[in-house]
């Protein structure tokens, strides 16, 4: 791993302190070492990357999302949440290893190019165990940042029968990941019920939370997204809410994230914040099933840590989070009507460091600190649409675009420089990826749903 200097740029640390200035860091064997004002003096050995016209900024973070999904863009784009679901589903009847990793390295290079250096796949289909390892496969490939969330159903009549597993046998297949990547570097991992309680059992719920401290796993869930949701748990276990009903099964804690949580009540965004847990806020998904809205300023007032994701291409058609920060932007400001409800250093907050707090690496990544890996992206700011500059962190949430996206770095390392994968072959992980497409389109023809 080459000493780099990253000088010129405009930096945007991204810590507490709304901050800016031209400066410099300075990348000691992956890990963030120098960062000051000014230019920076380089040594023989330094890699320096000058950067005059771009901001750089801490990579940012998806915390929830699908990967594989990009293959299922705009296929059941007019369905609500219920029989979209029963779709998503049922693909597991066809859904094989290879489109998995296919799908999963489309994503991942979709994810780099939009400024992405840390993904969280939530992982729910897993008709046979290699989905995981493939999807697992395809991350590590990529060189992101990656927390796989490897989470079960357990019941649920919109749940073939393949991708439901019994709580133990989906345990055993956890702790076979487990044993295999654990000590992976740059990869960490939770576990969860997939959506409670429409495709799991109380049963489940007790154990998973047993499983998840016995082996110092974090939880995640899709939580509260569409009214119907609610519905069912007021219907069948006499609950005003999602939130209130995992309560009792001791699962929001301080190392939950729920994805979603649209219907959640004033009383549940308390237990939020009493217990330490944070949500992903996904709008671009929230919108395109027609959930509703997320009440994010309620949350982020009462000091719940709240991140982004794009959610699956299914249900948001890209991984673009630049997409993703103006839509959570602009979503609250129509709800509320009041242009001044919430702030853009909020919501690149959500994308940077509320994304590593909700994942468990704040120690890790989603600042500029001294003593953080190095997962950095360099945004080319002198750009038509970019410039001028008035309020560069306004304009990174409302005017960049992820082709601005000029420099990836992740662990000090270089994934892309001056738009140009440096790792990957593109045009080989495109191909693959339609040829896996044409293979699940025809077996998908086959399903009735
Ligand atoms: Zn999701």
């Amino acid at each position: 791993m080459a000493n780099m200097t990253v000088t010129n740029a405009v930096i945007l640390p991204m810590t507490q302190e709304r901050r800016s200035f031209s400066g410099y860091v300075k990348i000691r064997d992956g890990i963030i070492a120098e960062v000051g004002e000014g230019t920076a003096q380089v040594t023989n050995d330094d890699h320096v990357v000058d950067a005059p016209g771009c901001a750089l900024l801490p990579g940012l973070i998806n915390a929830h999302t699908h990967l594989y999904q990009v293959l299922l863009r705009a296929v059941w784009e007019d369905l609500e949440l219920m029989p979209w679901l029963r779709r998503i589903y049922g693909c597991a009847r066809v859904l094989r290893p290879e489109h998995f990793y296919a799908g999963s390295l489309l994503g991942c290079i979709e994810s780099i190019r939009s400024g992405v250096t840390t993904v969280c796949e939530h992982n729910f289909l897993n008709p046979s165990a290699d989905c995981a390892f493939e999807t697992i496969r395809a991350m590590q490939k990529s060189g992101l940042r990656a927390v796989f969330a490897r989470t079960v159903m357990d019941a649920g009549e919109i749940v073939p029968d393949c991708t439901k597993e019994k709580p133990e046998q989906a345990f055993r297949a956890i702790e076979a990941i487990l044993t295999k990547h654990r000590n992976d570097g740059q990869l960490s991992f939770l576990t969860g019920p997939n959506t409670p309680p429409i495709n799991t059992t109380t049963d489940l719920l007790h154990e998973i939370r047993r499983f998840a401290d016995d082996k110092s796993l974090g939880i995640s869930a899709h939580v509260a997204e569409s009214k119907s949701v609610v519905e069912c748990v007021r219907r069948e276990h006499g609950k005003n809410g999602v939130v209130e009903f995992l309560e009792q099964f001791g699962i929001p804690a301080a190392n939950s994230i729920f994805a979603h949580s649209v219907h959640v009540s004033k009383a549940e965004i308390t237990i939020l914040k009493e217990t330490g847990s944070s949500v992903s806020h996904n709008p671009v998904s929230n919108m395109m099933l027609g959930d509703g809205v997320a009440p994010v300023v309620e949350m982020l007032r009462q000091g719940v840590n709240v991140a982004l994701g794009t959610d699956g291409a299914a249900s948001n058609h890209s991984q673009d989070l630049f997409d993703t920060m103006k839509a959570a932007s602009l979503l609250q400001k129509v709800h509320h009507q009041d242009a001044g409800i919430i702030d853009p250093y909020s919501v690149l907050r959500m994308a940077t460091a509320g994304g590593a707090k909700a994942l468990g690496l704040d120690s890790i990544c989603g600042t500029i600190e001294v003593g953080k890996r190095a997962d950095l992206i360099l945004l080319d700011i002198d750009t038509i649409h970019n410039q001028p500059v008035n309020d560069v962190f306004s304009q990174i949430v409302h005017c960049a675009k992820a082709s601005d996206v000029q420099t990836v770095i992740v662990n000090g390392e270089i994934l892309m420089r001056d738009h140009e994968f440096t790792q990957l072959d593109d045009k080989k992980i495109l191909a693959d990826a339609k040829v896996a497409h044409r293979d699940l389109m025809e077996r998908l023809s086959g399903l009735s749903f």
